[in-house]
């Protein structure tokens, strides 16, 4: 999971780049070889690429977005105040097998009731 802010989108160096053990010379070879080029994380260039819109309401996302990625790298994108409701449910559907669908519905009307 990750909490994803603008600072994310932005291009990186790897941080070994810098550390003082590597020589001059190592760094010099190192960037000639590529392997120091700068990267991201977030956005169209990077690993993960937010949806437009939020898993959960459907809203179009903005910044700060939330984002989890399964063991397949599927994606999902929510925003931050989406992520108890969505959890909540989530949790019903794991009550409704542990304890029961009425006990589970109940506990997820108290949960909307307490804003979530
Ligand atoms: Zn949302």
């Amino acid at each position: 999971m990750a909490i994803v802010t603008a600072k994310d989108f932005d291009f990186h160096f790897p941080d070994w780049l810098h550390a003082p053990e590597v020589t001059d010379e190592e760094r010099k070879k190192i960037q000639a070889s590529g392997l120091a080029e700068p990267y991201v994380i977030f956005g169209k260039e990077g690993m993960c690429n937010p949806t437009e819109f939020c898993f959960f309401c459907g809203e179009k996302l903005t910044l700060p977005m939330v984002m989890w990625h399964g063991s397949n790298h599927s994606e999902i994108w929510l925003h931050p105040n989406c992520v108890r409701p969505f959890c909540n449910r989530m949790m019903r559907d794991f009550n409704q097998l542990a304890i029961g669908k009425d006990e589970a519905n109940a506990i997820l009307k108290k949960q909307k009731a307490d804003g979530g």
